[in-house]
């Protein structure tokens, strides 16, 4: 494999169609080197955003990768069927924002046609989702993560640069409608910005049966001065939510879900803490990630990447992609550096779906 290293430490795979590859039995799923069963492909479909949240972007100096970069609906269906082959089971759309893509529902429509693939789930701002809830439905898609921060609807405009939060709530209402189930909301707390509303946010899983899960802020590029003081450890907010609501029911925790989850006594809803910096849950990590111009990202909190995009354009087909999709699971790297380690640079977490 031909290695580009850049930056000094980092390691970019670079693709090279014609360079030989380890052979992989394609007869099995995918497992990593530290037998890690790598199943879930969270697939950046742009890395555009209509809203620009202070813990996700910066608040200049974005640039995002100009279109004739980004993978086609073909390409990026031949990466998902190659996937499936390897034993990927189920897909996560992300971004950026998943539903400033066009043919969203194409995707998802087409996705759900592929043998293997059980399961596919999208992560959205949910500004569009009014439109698009009824038709994602009816294509295929399963359910849906919202990013709602805050229920202050300044607090809110502040938070993301000028979103709405109104249509934010026709969006968890049309995904509740359409049966996009079950809905689960993410915030991202930040200290001295939102971290004042934690009891308000769980309160919200008394009347609903969503889960509402807490997101501590990582310091991804772009964004690393609010993520440095802003971070709110999962259990300093299982303290302060006990204390506004009682001991909390242990839900537990799923082996790949990288939620521990609660419930408030008597609620229909439940809570989820995602403790990405004080607990990471590397040893149960079952993911990978496709970037919207088709490379992919082996760690979220590291650079190393593999590209797919150069071995499509140069006539790799399915079988070939397969074996590029098992190879990068093969190498994926163990544990990130958090809280003290080398951060990864080359994206921002718009351009890695989170
Ligand atoms: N635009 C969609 C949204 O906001 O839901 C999907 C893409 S967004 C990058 C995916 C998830 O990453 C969101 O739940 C968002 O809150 C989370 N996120 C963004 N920046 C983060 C950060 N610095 N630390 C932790 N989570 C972050
Ligand atoms: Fe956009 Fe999602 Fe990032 Fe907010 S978190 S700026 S909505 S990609």
């Amino acid at each position: 494999m031909n290695a580009d290293v850049r930056r000094g430490t980092i390691t970019l795979y670079q693709a090279d169609a014609r360079e030989a590859l380890p052979r992989y039995a394609d007869d099995a799923p995918a497992h990593d080197a530290h037998g890690r069963r790598i199943d879930y492909l969270r697939v950046s479909l742009t890395d555009r955003c209509n809203m620009r949240c202070v813990y996700c972007m910066p608040d200049i100096g974005m640039k995002y990768l100009p279109r004739p970069e980004l993978l086609t609906t073909d390409e990026l269906l031949l990466v998902l069927r190659a996937a499936a082959r390897a034993g990927f089971r189920k897909l996560r759309l992300t971004g950026g924002e998943p539903t400033l893509r066009p043919d969203l529902v194409d995707i998802v429509r087409r996705a759900r046609a592929i043998p293997g693939i059980e399961h596919i789930a999208m992560t959205t701002n949910a500004l569009r989702l009014a439109q698009l809830a009824g038709p994602l439905r009816a294509a295929g898609l399963d359910r849906v993560n919202i990013s709602i921060d805050t229920l202050d609807a300044d607090a809110f405009r502040r938070m993301t640069r000028g979103g709405d939060l109104a249509r934010v709530w026709a969006g968890i209402q049309a995904a509740d409608d359409a049966g996009l189930l079950p809905i689960k909301l993410n915030a991202v707390i930040v200290r001295g910005l939102n971290d004042h509303e934690v009891e308000r946010l769980a309160a919200l899983t008394l009347e609903h049966r969503w889960e509402m899960r807490f997101i501590e802020v990582m310091p991804l590029t772009g964004v690393a001065d609010v993520a440095s003081d802003g971070v709110v450890r999962s259990d300093e907010l299982i303290g302060r939510l006990t204390a506004a609501f009682g001991p909390l029911e242990d839900l537990g925790h799923t082996a790949s879900d990288s939620a521990t989850r609660r419930r408030i006594r008597g609620a229909r809803g439940s809570l989820g803490f995602i403790s990405s910096v004080s607990d990471p849950f590397c040893a149960s990590c079952n993911r990978m990630r496709l970037t919207s111009d088709g490379r992919l990202h082996l760690c979220l909190l590291r650079d190393d990447e593999l590209d797919l995009r150069a071995a499509i354009r140069a006539g790799a087909d399915e079988a070939a992609i397969e074996q590029r999709i098992r190879h990068a699971v093969a190498i994926k790297p163990w544990g990130h550096g958090l809280p003290d380690g080398v951060l990864p640079t080359l994206r921002g977490m718009s351009a890695l779906g989170g």
